[in-house]
């Protein structure tokens, strides 16, 4: 601590010279810390801050040396405790006892300056009855002179429109024997005005630092990305949503905007906002982490107070599963109309020839009997589809296919998929690499064969060059379960369809899956019937060219009161 020494028979020019030296520095600390900065130009760090408090700390020495004290106090007064209390910076007067220098804010002669507004000067504070309560005797008080600090609002015309009692300030014990007078009252009075607006300062500079910490922390919480982009071209703000959009592991804050996010649709927007059009909206696609996902942009220009151009800032929102749902959406009206009409075609021109050839005889038998089967087979195919969609709309609802459980002979069950499938398709060969013998473990049977025939359906349709279809069966004793899988040599599922295939509708998109006609709602129902019914697990591997597995665990001895409780 620097401390300067000052004779007692300091000239009052000097200290004339010495009050107006005082003021420099009070109004230089005004500059450092006093006008309010705008958010967009507040600096995160708190430099300016601890200026102004060095500012008050040499303040504070200042007033010890002029009024020749041993000890300068600041009391703040604490509006939720009521009391008044030592705050640094104070002269003479170390943290601990400053931290034990404090009074209830209507006692002592601390209160009364406090409450009153007026100074307080005292000889003898041992003996005086004003100074009953305050803690004067903690920093060997003799004598002193008590002022009110004040904190005052001016207008732009410098007038006072608003003045607040923030405490007092303290000024102890005379150097060199003496004892205080009315002069060092005005004097103390005088500085006190000053440091009361440095305190104003110092406050009001955190209040900013505050309110633009809230605001960062409010962005930084958004989920949607926001990005601040300077007029320069360099990203001011940027929150921790939109880094994980464009994948920046580090601040991105002063870096030419192109060089981390160099959509092309993004730079159309700042160019525009640059220009002083309407930033408007974009959609871009961004690949991150082997998925792509889609986000609209909407952007808007920023402007100071006073017009000046401080940028573009853009919003971004993940819309990935909106347009997923709009896609979806013409997608199945696209399917369901043709699944629909496909059969009705059949149904109709089957029944409608028959009606015709009836009076005349026109078909034999055999003939119309093959008619008569293709109509009935077409009404199977349509019931299939009312009944997969009346399904997933169930489950979608909430409410869970009806189980009827019972003992299911799994080995039988695998022989009469096989044979039945087998049938179906002469372009493939349909293995079974099963144990001869396996438990009889407790399930829906008609769901597990539900289950088992769609995956084989799906592996004929998805296998349209023909090849093997294995269904592989095995006991696992460990875990008291039964591993099913169904492995084809078909085209194969792309690694970032091999999960979504068994959500609804979902479709693979490339050009020989839409040659092959389907409804997308197969494997969700399917994933139901093994994981809400069977308390089992389903999964996929699969590889583009070669083929896929689907596997199925089932558990052995199912709980079916548990089961039963659960699906309610
Ligand atoms: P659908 O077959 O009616 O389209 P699914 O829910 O049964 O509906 O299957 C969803 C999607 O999963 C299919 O559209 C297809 O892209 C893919 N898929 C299912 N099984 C196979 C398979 N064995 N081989 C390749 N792709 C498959």
């Amino acid at each position: 601590m620097i401390v300067e020494e000052h004779g007692p028979n300091e000239s009052l020019e000097q200290l004339k010279k010495r009050i107006a030296e005082l003021e420099e520095l009070v109004k230089q600390s005004n500059s450092a810390s006093g006008s309010k900065p705008t958010q967009a130009e507040a600096p995160v760090d708190i430099t300016p801050i601890s200026e102004g408090e060095m500012t008050l700390r040499r303040l504070v020495q200042r007033i010890a040396m002029i009024l020749q004290a041993e000890k300068i106090v600041i009391m703040f007064y604490d509006r939720e405790i009521g009391e008044l209390r030592g705050i640094p910076p104070a002269f003479g007067v170390d943290d601990e006892h400053l931290n034990l220098f404090r009074i209830r804010a209507t006692h002592g002669i601390s209160g009364q300056v406090f409450r009153d507004g007026e100074p307080i000067l005292f000889h003898d504070a041992a003996n005086d009855p004003r100074a009953d309560k305050d803690p004067f005797a903690l920093l060997h008080v003799v004598n002193g002179i008590c002022v009110p600090l004040v904190i005052e609002k001016r207008d732009e015309e410098n007038r006072v429109i608003e003045r607040s009692m923030i405490g007092v300030l303290h000024s102890f014990n005379k150097r060199h024997g003496e004892d205080f007078n009315d002069e060092d009252v005005r004097l103390l009075e005088r500085m006190a005005k000053n440091v009361g607006s440095i305190i104003a300062n110092l406050q009001m500079y955190r209040e900013v630092v505050e309110e633009r910490e809230e605001l960062l922390q409010t962005l930084e919480s958004l989920s949607a990305g926001l990005v601040l982009i300077g007029s320069e071209g360099r990203i001011s703000q940027m929150n921790s949503s939109c880094r994980a959009i464009f994948g920046l592991a580090t601040s991105p804050v002063g870096k030419p905007y192109p060089d981390l996010i160099p959509n092309p649709e993004i730079k159309e927007m700042v160019l525009r906002g640059a220009n002083g059009q309407d930033v408007g909206t974009a959609e871009i696609t961004v690949h991150l982490h082997g998925n792509d996902r889609i986000y609209q942009v909407n952007g808007a220009q920023v402007k100071h107070e006073d017009g000046k151009d401080l940028g573009v800032v853009l919003i971004l929102n993940d819309v990935t599963d909106l347009k997923n749902i709009e896609k979806m959406k013409s997608s199945f009206v696209a399917m369901a109309s043709h699944e629909l009409r496909t059969p009705l075609t059949a149904i109709k021109g089957f029944s409608s020839t028959l009606l015709e050839g009836i009076d005349d005889d026109l078909y034999t038998k055999e003939d119309q009997k093959e008619f008569l089967n293709i109509v009935v087979n077409e009404c199977d195919r349509l019931r299939r589809l009312i009944d997969d969609l009346l399904n997933t709309s169930r489950i979608e609802a909430g409410e869970s296919l009806k189980p009827s459980y019972g003992e299911v002979k799994i080995r039988q069950l695998l022989d009469k998929v096989q044979k039945i499938q087998q049938q179906a398709t002469n372009r493939h060969v349909i293995k079974l690499s099963a144990p001869d013998t396996m438990p009889i473990i407790v399930g829906d049977e008609d769901k597990l064969d539900q289950t088992l025939t769609n995956l084989l359906n799906n592996a004929i349709k998805y296998s349209p060059n023909g090849g093997d279809i294995t269904i592989h069966a095995k006991v696992e004793d460990e875990t008291d379960t039964i591993l099913l899988g169904v492995q084809d040599q078909g085209m194969g599922i792309p690694a970032e369809h091999v999960d979504k295939v068994f959500e609804r509708f979902h479709r693979v998109d490339n050009e020989d899956n839409r040659k092959i006609y389907g409804t997308g709602l197969g494997l969700f129902l399917v994933k139901h019937l093994v994981e809400d019914i069977h308390d089992g697990q389903i999964w996929c591997e699969s590889e583009v060219g070669v083929g896929s597995t689907f596997w199925v665990r089932l558990p052995q001895k199912l709980d079916i009161e548990k089961m039963e409780a659960n699906l309610g």
